[in-house]
């Protein structure tokens, strides 16, 4: 274990006040938090499940969790709480439905359900949903700001902040019929929760005695103000971050934040640490004189002792395809010849379309990988369908879940019937599937509908009244089969393996939930909760990474890489358009561009390499691209630039005959 230096050590045992650590990338920010909590439970005597660290991402609290757990001992940390915001919203939530005028087993929305359900609200109050995604985003930043529809409505400047806010209004009653929430709420609901509820706010904070967070420049007004109400007058909290890393304003994140806590907390003690473990000086050096661009509230210096290492490389490639052609093959050759293992090595991108060519070039030379983020497992349709049963399920208020799968498999239910039972059971204020099965319903329908329709509430109110009994999983697994899914899924696929693939996500799925269950520690999990997590990935993302094994090239976008370190890291694109982004060249926000490029590069260790391409394809178009201006800003005296794509040498020798094969044999014995 590595001994912390004095300043470390400082902030490591400062109890007894408000804290602040601020400090750049490498410092030991993440590694004060860890050691913080091993220090607060067995020096302070705080037990661990009064402590709660939040973090920006699941992958982010893993990590966490895993090296707080070497620094234990026993049972030391049992019911310690590492999670993100929204995690700990969605406990929050999950404890108080209540008292938030919620049922047991609320859903919550993902952005397909959020789009179809304003789309619906715009068309009936509209008749059109032109400019839904412009008032999908203003409800959010909105959210972020907790700010109410009445607020909203208030406040609204113009015609299209007025449509948004009454938009916004039917939005959230509707969400609340259906006993939904969407993702911003996960943060908004709880503070509105403890501000209105006194005891309710009492009983958290005497729960959480000791608050840490990490990363603490992104967090946006509400988790801000989350916070605040969760220290309450105890103000026993450490938050660590660094302005220069602060890359999620287009989410609401106030790195002013910051600064605000100065005035919140005037006796906040702040704590800079000016060490940097992680990189050689040369990538330091880059990183601080291309940060040195931006304006700057606190100075910070950084300085490193991982001696000068290697020139930062600069490649200029033909094309996008030659630029992931040459990544994949220098991997591939570096990793044969030095024996370093692939997770050594990480591809960072500004966006996830970027990933989607190095993945074909990293499976065409069997390059194992890692890919976080990209299109999520929720978003295959498979997956879709069943959580959308499960949803169903445990809230039966969830129209939307009753639309997407009334008619997977088919079960002849048109969209006439469907419209006469959405009325009908708008007239009597009840969800569509409590109207599934009433016999008012005859009036307005055939009997042949009305029988499809009782027999399918029949069917699901058995199931969950399984669910609720006994093997609840086993209740899952058999539905799978009664529904008969997997024809359904052969039907619709375009071959007999596609339809297995799907298959397979399908029982991984119920896995999945069934590991969720088995893992509570709590013990008190029901299914609708253990439904609740999937949705937000926890459980997945780790079973998927434990699946693939650590071995791989870990690929990214620049934002997912927060906080995350590797030895070798490579950036795509580093072009005018991508890297800055176009919308912030016409926003004129370069200078949160900048912040991630600055992210990316101290993510490197020991190498980093960063590609362009001369020319690339958007649209369908070929253009010519340009260098990023963020290359210029670089110290050309510790840059080199290679024109040339061709791949390294012996590689290039070794394709075509069969020689690569053998020298992966020969390397592998
Ligand atoms: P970021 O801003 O990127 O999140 P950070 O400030 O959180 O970085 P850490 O991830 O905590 O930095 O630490 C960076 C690296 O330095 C880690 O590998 C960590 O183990 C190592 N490290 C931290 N403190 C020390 C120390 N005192 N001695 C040796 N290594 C250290
Ligand atoms: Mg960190």
């Amino acid at each position: 274990m590595s001994r912390l230096n004095p300043r470390q050590q400082e902030a490591v045992h400062y109890v007894s006040g408000p804290m602040l650590v601020l400090a750049g990338a490498g410092s030991g920010k993440t590694s004060v938090i860890t050691r913080k909590i091993a220090y607060l439970i067995q020096q302070c005597g705080i037990q661990a499940r009064h402590i709660v660290a939040m973090t920006f991402t699941n992958k982010a609290a893993r990590e966490m969790k895993e090296r707080v757990g070497s620094l234990l001992r026993g049972s030391e940390g049992k019911g310690l709480t590492v999670s993100t915001f929204h995690n700990l919203g969605m406990n929050i939530i999950r404890k108080e439905y209540a008292r938030l005028g919620y049922k047991p087993g609320f859903s919550i929305f993902d952005e397909g359900d959020i789009k179809a359900l304003l789309s619906d609200i715009m068309q009936k109050e509209y008749a059109g949903d032109d400019g839904a995604d412009e008032v999908k985003n203003l409800i959010g930043a909105w959210k972020n700001d907790l700010i109410m529809p009445e607020e909203a409505l208030e406040r609204a400047r113009n015609p299209k902040e007025q449509t948004a806010a009454i938009v916004y209004l039917h939005y959230q009653r509707t969400l609340k019929a259906y006993n939904a929430v969407d993702f911003d709420d996960l943060i908004l609901l709880p503070v509105k929760l403890f501000q209105e509820h006194a005891d309710i706010l009492e009983k958290w904070q005497n729960r959480i005695r000791y608050l840490l967070v990490d990363e603490y420049q992104d967090t946006n007004a509400s988790q801000y103000l989350l916070v605040k109400l969760l220290v309450g007058q105890r103000r026993q909290f450490t938050v660590v971050g660094d302005d220069d890393q602060s890359i999620y304003a287009w989410r609401g994140a106030r790195p002013e934040n910051l600064m605000q806590l100065k005035e919140d907390y005037p006796s906040l003690k702040v704590v800079m640490l000016e060490q940097n473990y992680r990189s050689t000086s040369r990538i330091l050096k880059c990183a601080n004189i291309l940060i040195a661009n931006n304006p700057h509230v606190f100075e910070k210096q950084l300085w490193s002792e991982m001696g000068h290492g290697d020139e930062i490389r600069v490649i200029r490639c033909r094309n996008e395809d030659a630029e992931a052609e040459r990544v994949a093959l220098e991997i591939l050759t570096e990793h044969l010849r030095t024996q370093r293992p692939y997770s050594d090595f990480a591809i960072l991108y500004r966006g996830n379309y970027q990933a989607k060519l190095m993945e074909l070039k990293l499976q065409h030379h069997q390059i194992p990988y890692r890919l976080s983020g990209g299109t999520s497992f929720f978003a295959r349709q498979e997956v879709k369908d069943l959580m959308s049963y499960f949803r169903l399920l445990v809230n039966p208020d969830d129209d939307n879940a009753f639309l997407r799968v009334i008619n997977v498999p088919r079960r002849e239910i048109g969209s006439t019937t469907l419209e006469k039972l959405g009325n009908y059971a708008t007239e009597r204020k009840i969800s569509m599937y409590a109207a599934s099965d009433e016999l008012g319903l005859a009036e307005h329908l055939d009997s042949r509908y009305t029988e499809r329709l009782g027999r399918f509430k029949r069917y699901m109110d058995k199931l969950r009244q399984q669910c609720a009994e006994d093997d609840p999983i086993g209740a899952l697994r058999s539905m799978v089969m009664d529904i008969d899914y997997e024809t359904w899924l052969r039907q619709n696929a375009s071959s007999d393996k596609v339809a297995e693939y799907r298959m397979g996500n399908v029982w991984f799925l119920i896995e999945a939930l069934k590991n969720t269950l088995e893992k509570d520690e709590e013990g008190d999990m029901t299914i609708e909760d253990a439904i609740g997590k999937l949705v937000l990935r926890d459980m997945l993302e780790r079973q998927q990474e434990e699946e693939d094994g650590a071995e791989g090239v870990q690929m990214m976008t620049l934002h997912a890489s927060k906080g995350l370190e590797f030895p070798s890291v490579y950036i795509l694109g580093v072009e005018e358009e991508i890297l800055p982004h176009r919308s912030s060249i016409e926003a004129d926000t370069i200078e949160e561009e900048r912040r991630l490029a600055y992210v990316g590069i101290t993510r490197a260790k020991r190498n980093l390499t960063m590609t362009f391409a001369a020319k690339r394809k958007q649209y369908g178009e070929i253009i010519d691209c340009l260098p990023s201006r963020f290359l210029d800003e670089l110290p050309s005296e510790d840059l080199v630039w290679e024109g040339q794509e061709e791949a390294p040498q012996e590689i290039k020798a070794a394709r075509g005959n069969d020689a690569l094969a053998n020298m992966r044999a020969m390397l592998k014995r």
